[in-house]
């Protein structure tokens, strides 16, 4: 493969990259965080003592403690304005680490159920989107995502989503707690109507839960990706299953090891996965609740499991493969991978 010969970390950072796998409320920084809670006079954990204060409360040792401040960064977002200030404050981070796509969950529910309106948060997102593009050269797509304990929010989910389509918005997703108290079989019919109407099937599962909740995901909501799916390891059957379907997996390490699925990187199942055959892109989650960014994932999975430059940049590659993007603009960024490795330009 001509060039690679970049530095490791210098090939990461110049590849174009792509983010299938990123929440909008999960993505907030702490300045943004403060300045939307005193425009709204509000308050967050710790924001009595500043932004540092409130930076020590980005940090966790519990799914519980995670969902509580992740319900604070939500309950700051009020009106379109917030929303395009987050949308906009994102795709800057995300331009600086030349991230040039990512697929963006909301959870939209969480807001109108707060009294927001759904046209007020789908005209901030929009002028998000517009000016993520503008100002930044980041193209955005949504996922609206719904909650698996929340089943009655499921439909006015769809509803926003199918409203939202001509704004971007790409896929239903559904989060949450992953126990099988939540089953997923009454969510079916409304996965199916979202395909029928274009949308994809982008659920989480086999994060918190082993292969019998990646399996419903299939089997329910027709899973095209699966947000995490790294617990599908506990199922050789269902391994084979995901390989030869090519079902990609969208593992975000980080977020693994603070929420405890995995007591430490070097633990991750990632290098398992990899050898499985699965399809496997790269992500970083919730990135600040997770100290991380997409590059900080590739940097420290680099350095963790060694990885060669040819497979630095298979997975970055398989970013934009795996997305939702057009087949020619797929292509683009594929070759304008190529000619980043070799040393050329890291833009179109
Ligand atoms: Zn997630």
């Amino acid at each position: 493969m001509p060039g690679l010969a970049l530095p490791r970390d210098e090939l990461i950072r110049r590849l174009p990259k792509a983010e299938l796998h990123l929440h909008l409320e999960g993505s907030i920084q702490p300045e943004l965080a403060l300045r939307l809670a005193n425009r709204h006079g509000r308050s967050l954990p710790g924001s009595d003592e500043g932004v540092e204060g409130l930076r020590r409360h980005y940090r966790f040792t519990s799914f519980d403690d995670f969902l509580r401040l992740y319900l604070a960064l939500s309950s700051c977002l009020t009106d379109a304005e917030d929303f395009t200030a987050i949308t906009v404050d994102l795709a800057r981070g995300l331009a600086a680490q030349n991230v040039r796509y990512a697929e963006v969950t909301v959870t939209p529910m969480t807001h109108v159920a707060r009294g927001v309106s759904g046209d007020e948060l789908l005209s901030g997102l929009a002028e998000g989107r517009a000016r993520a593009r503008e100002e930044h050269a980041v193209e955005l797509a949504w996922v609206f995502d719904t909650l698996r304990n929340q089943a009655d929010r499921a439909e006015p989910t769809l509803e926003l989503a199918l409203r939202g389509r001509e704004h971007g918005v790409v896929g239903l997703g559904l989060s949450g707690p992953e126990s099988l108290e939540w089953p997923l079989q009454p969510f079916a019919p409304l996965f199916t109507r979202a395909r029928d109407e274009g949308l994809h099937s982008l659920p989480h599962a086999g994060e918190h839960a082993g292969p019998e909740s990646i399996w419903a995901a299939l089997r329910w909501l027709g899973a095209e990706r699966l947000g995490h799916g790294v617990r599908c390891l506990e199922d050789a059957s269902l391994v084979q299953y995901l390989a030869e379907k090519r079902i990609p997996l969208e593992v975000c390490p980080s977020s693994n090891v603070s929420l405890g699925v995995c007591s430490e990187l070097g633990q991750h199942p990632l290098p398992r996965l990899l050898e499985a055959g699965l399809s496997i892109t790269l992500a970083s989650d919730d990135p600040p609740l997770f100290s991380t960014t997409l590059t900080d994932e590739y940097l420290r999975c680099a350095d963790r499991f060694s990885w060669s430059a040819e497979q630095i940049l298979s997975l970055a590659a398989a970013g934009f493969e795996h997305s939702l993007l057009p087949l020619e603009a797929r292509q683009a960024w594929l070759s304008a991978q190529r000619e980043a490795a070799a040393g050329g330009a890291t833009r179109r």
